[in-house]
């Protein structure tokens, strides 16, 4: 159809916590698109301890947003190198230069916003439990393990995200207040931003297949 397979860039912003990825692994999982998220990238580059892991670690254990001029260049190169299959990006732009930046090379056509009350966010980001190796990421309360502080399937213990500490956390969502909110006003005026509304990625999973459904091929 040529409605769908114009369309071919997607975004979702969304505060931190906000499910953004939990959102988008399930899209990634119904249609046909790729999942670049910019943490996931740079956790990945710390991990393995690249230059870039090197410089940028530092932000990401206190809460901070990477500067500008290295976000772009890398994520712009992450991009390039997905070429001109479908993609959805997740965590990138997440500053208005960034967005800028973006547009220039690559307009987007659909932007998801989630929107969840602030008051879940700071539950959910207090009870988030990860198993380091494998990803695994824990909710007590939600998706409590089994045996509290270890993982389901191979017993190992389960950390908090240095930047999930209360510290970090506060500090996250200020700068989200602060430097990202104008990102969605940026997308609003561009008349390609679309909004979802609820306090679980259950409550919005199905407001975003309605919308995707008729935009986005499977
Ligand atoms: P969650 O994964 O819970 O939604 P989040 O969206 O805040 O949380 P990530 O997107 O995983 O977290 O990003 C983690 C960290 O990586 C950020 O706090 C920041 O330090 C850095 N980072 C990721 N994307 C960018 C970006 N576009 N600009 C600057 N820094 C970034
Ligand atoms: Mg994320």
């Amino acid at each position: 159809m040529t409605v769908k397979s114009k369309i071919l860039k997607t975004l979702i912003l969304g505060a931190p916590a906000s499910g953004k990825g939990t959102i988008s692994s399930r899209i990634v999982k119904k249609y046909a698109v790729e999942h670049v998220s910019s943490g996931d990238k740079l956790r990945d580059h710390i991990e393995k301890q690249t230059e870039l892991g090197k410089v940028v670690k530092k932000y990401l254990n206190e809460g901070k947003l990477v500067p500008d001029d290295v976000m772009i260049k890398f994520m712009l190169t992450e991009l390039n190198k997905v070429g001109t299959h479908p993609w959805l990006l997740d965590g990138f732009p997440r500053t208005v230069s960034q967005a800028e930046a973006l547009w220039k090379v690559q307009p987007v056509d659909i932007v998801l916003n989630l929107v969840v009350p602030f008051e879940v966010i700071i539950d959910r980001v207090k009870n988030r439990w990860v198993h380091l190796p494998s990803g695994r990421v824990y909710n007590i309360g939600f998706n409590t393990p089994k045996v509290a502080g270890k993982d389901d399937d191979t017993g190992e213990v389960l950390v908090q995200r240095p930047d999930d500490k209360p510290e970090a956390v506060q500090k996250r969502l200020e700068i989200y207040e602060s430097i990202t909110r104008p990102v969605i006003e940026f997308y609003r005026k561009k008349g390609i931003l679309k909004e979802f509304e609820g306090r679980t990625s259950d409550e919005i999973w199905p407001q975003v297949t309605e919308y995707l459904d008729p935009l986005i091929s499977k």
